[in-house]
């Protein structure tokens, strides 16, 4: 589904990324685990399209949309759940799933809070509260949720368990393996990689910019390297 190429992207002099390829396949949870200041949240902002890239190429459903603006790549599919939720605190927890479907007709719209609804009962029950009484975790729902409104093929999840207490990180962690079920295709960047390794069909660990090891998340959690630099083991 997803295909990057060697791709580089710098923040003026400092190369942040340093040739990065990975693939991301239909229907599988892929994730991205990496250290401070690896390069996970830059790679994401490529994905999007709200960071340049310098060289390389980025490939969606054969489509090269290296180039193409963050508007058309959520047209193709591709939606973002940003690090540090950044949900609309002032506004009710339904009126920011709806500002998710945008360009969505007033049934698409229906359709997709119920989806997300029978995902997160907690938001249904919330749904006329203010998004900032929320708690942590249900904020992260409510991020991901309004990522579902625009029903993507592509979910990009950025650090969904940061700073969550471990029943929560379960409780996220179930609900993108329903995604899962449901169809989505996940890339799933986390600093946790135990929780994210364990959940994965494959996965890459990112080092200063570049691809350290890759494979599936069950060979990367048995891998020695990874498990000394990244499990704590
Ligand atoms: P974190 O988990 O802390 O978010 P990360 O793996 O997402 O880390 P990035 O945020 O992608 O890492 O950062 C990659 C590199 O780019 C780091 O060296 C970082 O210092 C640098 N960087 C990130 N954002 C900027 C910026 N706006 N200006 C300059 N350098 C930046």
């Amino acid at each position: 589904m997803l295909d990057v190429a060697d791709l580089h992207s710098a923040y003026g002099r400092i190369l942040a990324l340093k040739g990065i390829t990975l693939r991301v396949e239909t229907g599988e949870i892929t994730a991205l685990v990496g250290g401070n200041g690896a390069g996970k949240t830059t790679l994401l902002r490529c994905l999007s399209g709200v960071q340049p890239v310098k060289s390389g190429r980025i490939k969606f459903h054969g489509d090269d949309i290296t180039a193409w603006s963050a508007h058309a790549r959520v047209a193709a599919g591709i939606a973002q759940s940003p690090e540090g939720r950044q949900v609309f605190g002032p506004l009710t927890v339904e009126d920011n799933l709806r500002l998710g479907a945008f360009r969505r007709g007033r049934a698409e719209t229906e359709a997709g809070l119920d989806r997300v609804y029978g995902m997160f009962d907690i938001l249904k029950q919330k749904r006329h509260l203010q998004a900032a009484g929320l708690s942590g975790g249900q904020q992260q729902m409510l991020a991901i949720g309004r990522a579902l409104m625009s029903q993507p093929r592509l979910l990009l999840l950025d650090e969904p368990s940061m700073g969550l207490a471990p029943l929560l990180v379960d409780q996220i962690l179930a609900a993108v393996v329903a995604l899962k079920a449901q169809g989505v295709t996940v890339l799933l960047v986390e600093q946790n990689a135990a929780a994210a390794l364990s959940i994965a069909d494959r996965g890459y660990v990112i080092e200063t910019g570049r691809i350290a090891h890759a494979g599936t998340g069950l060979a990367l959690l048995h891998d020695p390297a990874v498990r000394e630099a990244y499990l704590g083991v």
